[in-house]
């Protein structure tokens, strides 16, 4: 699990998870950090909800029947699942697995009870950022400007925001998403610090020897 350091240091993958109730921004955010940082694979989710407008097979979700996800559980192959707004979603391992040992981090988009799981798994490895909205207007308001989901939908979110953000003492950043552009910066630059790690930079041995060889002659 070797990711190659932009400044020569080699170092272990991060599994980098952004988690908030829905219509906090988290989708947004996801998408410029995937833009915009090279190194960074997003992990697709399988589930057992529907598809949305504009959503696509493999890209947003992995779309799978109850029988074929509980198939996934059994044979091991989620790294993490749960049971969000009566649908289920979990992980794919295998993908997580090779785009680590292939050296790039990954970005998840999962709830406190898979982040709780993938925390247990392989906490060193693990950061979690929670994003708030600043308000539960402007949250409502983001869910109707989606108009992905029924009113009745929209309804069941917000209650749920609430049980949702009582999780937020179980990660390590938190975000408040006043305006896009800061809170991006926000999250780029935790990854960024989280990338220069001591911990994760297992070519420091190596690249200090080095430097202190070339120091002494
Ligand atoms: P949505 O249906 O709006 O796409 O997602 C609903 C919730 O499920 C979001 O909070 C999202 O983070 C969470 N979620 C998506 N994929 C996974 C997953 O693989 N595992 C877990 N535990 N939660 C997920």
């Amino acid at each position: 699990m070797t990711a190659g350091g932009f400044d020569g240091v080699e170092r272990r993958g991060l599994m980098f998870v952004l988690s908030s109730p829905s219509g906090a921004g988290k989708t947004t955010l996801s998408r410029m950090l995937l833009e915009r940082e090279p190194g960074l694979k997003m992990s697709v989710s399988a589930t057992t909800r529907s598809m949305r407008p504009g959503e696509v097979e493999g890209r947003d979700y992995f779309f799978v029947d109850k029988p074929k996800f509980e198939t996934m559980v059994e044979q091991g192959e989620l790294l993490e699942w749960a049971t969000v707004f009566d649908n289920l979603y979990g992980t794919p391992r295998a993908p997580v697995e090779a785009a680590l040992s292939a050296g790039q981090d990954v970005l998840f988009d999962i709830d406190w009870q898979g982040t709780q799981q993938l925390h247990q798994k392989a906490s060193v490895d693990v950061v979690r950022v929670f994003i708030l909205p600043p308000s539960a207007a402007d949250l409502e308001k983001r869910l109707h400007t989606r108009a992905q989901d029924s009113d009745e939908v929209i309804r069941g979110r917000m209650s749920r925001a609430t049980h949702e953000l009582s999780h937020w003492a179980e990660y390590d950043y938190i975000v408040v998403n006043h305006n896009v552009d800061d809170a991006f910066a926000e999250v780029q630059s935790i990854l960024k610090a989280e990338r220069l790690k001591r911990e994760r930079r297992t070519g420091l041995t190596e690249f200090v020897r080095k430097l202190q060889r070339q120091l002494e002659k």
